[in-house]
């Protein structure tokens, strides 16, 4: 089995919230652990709207979701949280002597001194795809929202993949699969002939249709067939018009939205209203003592779901985590302009 890790902190979610939840516990020098279910930090900036411009973070005039993300793990850097990114906390329980035991589907287990839910709206999880035919795809012959690295996109060399999905995810994986010379022209199917994403990729997706390297269907998917070993080996489309195509295939790579699901926290035996985490907004400490919450998933008088409201609980809540944790430390308010050991933790001097 996996160790244990044994951690001050344990940080649920790498939205922008859980990013700067990381550093504030950093910055009074807890250790952090911070998971997300995602391949990527960010949250719903990255996934929902990474290349809007954010026009209301204090004295950021502008900055895009992605470019915020980035700027917050800058500034998370220097503190050096462990990271676990893909990876789904499914259990959390309170121990006799306070600290808490977590654990991740894949077994990475957790052993904090407080826990830090900065889950949004749940973890993402790629929508289904349904049609007959596709029991025991996944993982071997239907990928959904592979990663976009040359690393993770060199397993298709040589396959006849079609990327089911019309919005810049599906475009991207596309586009990347096309402009490969290992795999033969990628097949791209929505159903509708309206491709959403930003100007630039539109045209990059055009030409590559020019080129013929992506062949473009408007029609959705009727069933699936494998061989008797399980392996794919075609699929009928329905067009718009009532006809059916078949086409030969070796994978599909679905990239049709990611929706949150709030999972397994709800049984975690916190108090929810309104499927929130009741919080006290003085700790943001749940019902449970040692266990926080803050952004989207906190619930209480006045909550407004806003990046810079998440950055105000991240902060009360390690302030309070740090007294139950080090009540040695209690001291003055230290601030970063002219602390020392601030400075130092940030790697300044
Ligand atoms: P999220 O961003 O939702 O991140 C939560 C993370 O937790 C996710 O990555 C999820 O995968 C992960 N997670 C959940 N459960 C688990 C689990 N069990 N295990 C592991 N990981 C888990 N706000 C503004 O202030 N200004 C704006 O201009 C603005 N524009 C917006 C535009 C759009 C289109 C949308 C949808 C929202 C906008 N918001 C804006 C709201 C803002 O994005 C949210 O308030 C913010 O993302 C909340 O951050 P968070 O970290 O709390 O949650």
């Amino acid at each position: 089995a996996a160790p244990i890790l044994r951690t001050d902190a344990l940080v649920v979610g790498a939205g922008p919230v859980g990013l700067f939840q990381a550093f504030q516990l950093g910055l009074l020098g807890l250790s952090v652990q911070i998971v997300d279910a995602l391949p990527q930090a960010g949250g719903q900036c990255v996934e929902l709207y990474a290349d809007k411009p954010i026009l209301d973070i204090p004295g950021i005039v502008e900055s895009s979701g992605r470019d915020l993300t980035d700027r917050l793990l800058a500034q998370l850097a220097p503190l050096a949280p462990g990271w676990h990114l893909g990876q789904e906390v499914t259990r959390l329980a309170r121990r006799d002597d306070g600290r808490f035991d977590a654990a991740c589907a894949d077994g990475t287990a957790f052993d904090a001194g407080a826990v830090f839910i900065c889950a949004g709206v749940g973890a993402f999880q790629p929508r289904r795809l349904k049609a007959p035919g596709l029991d025991g795809l996944e993982g071997r012959h239907l990928h959904y929202h592979p990663g976009t690295a040359p690393a993770a996109l060199a397993r298709f060399a040589g396959q006849r993949v079609l990327v089911i999905g019309g919005d810049e995810a599906a475009l991207l994986r596309a586009a990347a699969l096309a402009e490969r010379d290992d795999l033969p022209a990628v097949q791209l199917m929505h159903r509708r002939d309206v491709l959403q994403a930003d100007a630039a990729l539109l045209a990059r997706i055009d030409a590559l249709r020019q080129a013929g390297r992506i062949v473009f269907h408007a029609a959705q998917l009727a069933a699936a067939r494998q061989d008797e070993a399980g392996r794919l080996l075609q699929v009928d489309i329905a067009l718009p018009d009532g006809s059916a195509r078949t086409l030969d295939l070796d994978t599909l790579v679905v990239c049709q939205g990611l929706s949150p699901r709030l999972g397994p926290i709800a049984d975690w035996g916190l108090a929810m209203d309104r499927k929130l985490l009741v919080v006290d907004p003085a700790t943001f400490e749940t019902s449970v003592p040692g266990i926080h919450a803050a952004g989207d998933i906190a619930g209480y008088p006045g909550k407004r779901k806003l990046i810079l409201c998440g950055f105000h609980e991240a902060t009360l809540a390690a302030h309070a985590a740090h007294e139950r944790l080090r009540p040695d430390e209690r001291g003055p308010l230290l601030y970063t302009s002219s602390s020392a050991l601030l400075q130092r933790r940030l790697g300044r001097i």
